[in-house]
């Protein structure tokens, strides 16, 4: 077939057909020879350098040795058969190993001849060996010795090696697909950014990356294309940002009203930090457009974001529209619910709370209430998003907690009026500014980074379980202060089973330790039901119970001033945002707060890092900056469903510089040329009109 590129089905490449294109696409999701060439090696085999024998030792990944055969037997009987061969140079002498195609091998190998091997060296009592390592006979009289490029490794599957298509296999189609299209590969990045960023052409790139010819020429290639991997996610997400803003319309907040002014003057009880002051203010900006505003609000735990948000919705109604904040829980519903009702005292405007478990009765004075408009703000949990819910005129909609929250959620919340209202989205989670810029690329972002005054930095302190006593002895001391304390089990789904016995074996031993009647005890875990839930947590708020033993059902944003003790049991079993945001729920009151880690004396690296970086930081963002380099952009909580994270090349633990670079070029090329119309940036409408990986933010049409 002539003119094949970059769009042409996988199955028309030589040497592909309709079955191996059937597996590649299952298996791999590459339909056409662009997927396929995009389809990028994970690692390379340096066999531009050589080592010595002595120089051999188990921690290496592979190593390329030039030497001689010196001797080939065949030892062991049945399964334990094996072909052992000497190695030497003239450093020393190593054993090659085979286990299976033994016969051919013998017949193949050449005693006494030079190789060059490459494999993985293990060591077994001070010997190295290689076990099944690649063979080639050293040509002394070609120039090139042996095969010396970085060799690239893609990664393959049981099913894809079935149809030959191992790593071997995957670089031989690579080779065909280069031939096949390398004349129709053209560039997609503008020659002036290239230059500026000093980046190689794309086809020269495409080249190197599947057949490097040294590291230069390898490092070259994945900088450019990470570079363009990122442009292009952030071309889009910039566009599409552009074309919301050009394309809804937004609300009108053209007034600070009675409302507002009442609240700011008279109600509010402390003075507001610069960071919450600088927040309102963006905000107030944003809904003064005419554009519909889409902002995320980034904010520790603690910080203070539900009065900015407060705020928010006052400003909403003093220019006559009704307001919605919704958080992902009942408890945390009724949590902001009371909050904002108590911040805001009598007569300023009328709230109510809308949950799963509000009555069939109270649920239908609301439906009633909010359209005729006499309910200006409403409270909740999902219960919001139902088609039954509609408003008179809903103008600002607040999310707590956002990650908890799907696109698909969202857009039912932008579809409660005819002009969709402004959106404010809040997370206690802070993410790191590269993920950030990736996931939320298209929305503002607001930080509030400052903590309410007089608010003293919790202690964080590490503890071997034989230290209990004294962790027992502290909280009697903390409880005869009139403190209150959280203990906090894991809950982790595998075995949950498992968790809840350490939960009530944990319990068991506090109840003879905190004995009724001078100390009472509240539980709290996921399998009770949510009344009993409910009247537990209420208990704890109230201070009837000085002790509140929880799975993690309470990560996320209660509110207990008076608690100052969280201890987390097996703390090593917890993610770090997890962690931070557990220790989030003390030290929110005026007194020193502390956080008590509790693991067990085996900890993996990696649970040290983590039980570390708690002892020594506070700042949410650090946290979350080592949490991606710990544990990469995937895995970071509320990252998982967006699929834009599933990058080609780029890392976004990795790559922080040259996302900047990349989102920076573009904010320049929309600034001097906002629709795209310049010659110069020809290649990039082109680009935009292909088909487009998942937007995040939600498009309405
Ligand atoms: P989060 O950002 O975690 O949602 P909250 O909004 O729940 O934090 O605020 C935590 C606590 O701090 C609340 O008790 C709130 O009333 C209080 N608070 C908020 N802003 C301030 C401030 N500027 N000064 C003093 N206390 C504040
Ligand atoms: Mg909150």
């Amino acid at each position: 077939m002539a003119n094949l590129s970059y769009i042409t089905p996988i199955e028309y490449l030589k040497g592909v057909g309709p079955q191996k294109a059937d597996v590649l696409k299952k298996e791999l999701q590459l339909f056409t020879i662009g997927d396929l060439l995009q389809y990028y090696p994970f690692r390379y085999v340096d066999r531009t350098q050589f080592h010595k024998i002595r120089q051999l030792h188990a921690d290496l990944i592979g190593a390329q040795v030039l030497g001689r055969l010196i001797s080939l037997k065949e030892v062991g009987e049945k399964k334990g058969k094996r072909l052992v061969g000497q190695f030497r140079d003239e450093t020393g002498s190593m054993e090659l190993v085979w286990f299976q195609s033994i016969i051919s091998l013998k017949k193949g190998l050449k005693v006494g001849s030079v190789y060059i091997i490459y494999g993985k060296p293990t060591e077994f009592n001070g010997h190295i060996s290689i076990t099944h390592p690649e063979m080639e006979l050293y040509n002394s009289t070609e120039k090139k010795v042996g095969n010396m490029t970085m060799q690239p490794v893609y990664s393959s599957t049981e099913k894809l090696k079935k149809f030959n298509l191992d790593t071997k296999g995957i670089q031989r189609l690579q080779q065909t697909a280069l031939e096949t299209v390398y004349n129709s590969i053209s560039e997609n990045l503008p020659q002036y950014i290239l230059d500026k960023n000093k980046l190689i052409d794309h086809k020269k790139a495409m080249l190197s990356i599947h057949f490097p010819q040294n590291v230069n020429d390898l490092n070259a290639a994945i900088q450019r294309l990470k570079f363009e991997e990122l442009f292009f996610i952030q071309l889009r997400l910039l566009r599409n940002k552009q074309l919301n803003t050009q394309k809804y319309k937004g609300h009108i907040f053209n007034q600070v009203g009675e409302k507002f002014n009442t609240f700011f003057n008279d109600r509010l009880p402390f003075p507001l930090t610069n960071a919450q002051k600088r927040v309102v203010k963006e905000i107030r900006l944003d809904t003064n457009t005419g554009a519909q505003m889409n902002r995320l609000v980034q904010g520790d735990v603690g910080s203070g974001k539900t009065v900015v948000a407060l705020m928010s919705m006052l400003l909403a109604i003093d220019n006559g529209y009704q307001a919605c904040m919704m958080a992902p829980t009942e408890i945390l519903a009724t949590q902001h619910y009371h909050g904002l009702k108590e911040l805001l005292g009598d007569g300023i405007c009328t709230v109510k709370l809308l949950t799963g478990s509000t009555g069939t009765k109270e649920r239908r004075i609301i439906h009633q209430e909010l359209e005729e408009g006499t309910l200006d703000i409403l409270i909740g949990t999902h219960a919001l998003i139902e088609d039954k819910v509609k408003f008179k005129n809903i103008g600002f909609v607040v999310i707590d907690e956002q990650h908890r929250f799907g696109v698909e959620q969202r857009a039912k919340l932008w579809r409660k009026n005819t002009i969709p209202p402004h959106m404010l989205v809040m997370t206690a989670t802070p993410i790191p500014r590269t993920l950030a810029m990736t996931m939320y690329g298209d929305l503002d972002i607001s930080i509030i980074d400052e903590l309410p005054a007089g608010r003293k930095p919790i202690k964080t302190v590490h503890f071997f379980e034989n230290q209990r006593l004294r962790v027992f002895g502290f909280m009697r001391e903390e409880i005869a202060k009139g403190r209150q304390v959280y203990i906090v089990y894991p809950l982790i789904k595998e075995s949950e089973k498992l968790d809840l016995l350490n939960l009530e074996s944990g319990l068991e031993s506090l109840q003879k330790e905190f004995p009724l009647p001078d100390f009472k005890i509240s539980i709290v875990h996921g399998k009770m039901p949510v009344k009993d839930k409910d009247f537990e947590m209420q208990r704890f708020v109230k201070g009837e119970t000085q002790i509140m033993v929880a799975t993690t059902v309470i990560e996320v944003g209660v509110n207990v001033p008076n608690a100052s003790v969280m201890v987390i049991e097996n703390a090593e079993r917890f993610g770090l945002s997890q962690l931070h945001q557990l220790r989030g729920r003390v030290g929110r009151g005026a007194e020193q707060s502390f956080c008590i880690l509790m693991s067990g004396n085996k900890l993996s690296k990696e649970g040290r890092t983590r039980i570390e970086t708690m002892v020594q930081t506070n700042d949410g963002f650090e946290i979350a900056e080592v949490d991606l380099q710990l544990r990469g952009p995937g895995d970071i909580s509320g990252t998982q469903q967006s699929g834009i994270l599933d990058m080609k090349i780029a890392d976004l633990a990795k790559d922080q510089q040259i996302l900047a670079r990349a989102r920076q070029t573009v904010i320049d090329i929309f600034k001097e040329d906002p629709n795209l119309q310049l010659e110069k940036n020809n290649t990039l409408i082109y680009y935009l009109n292909q088909r487009t990986p998942g937007i995040i933010w939600d498009k309405i049409s």
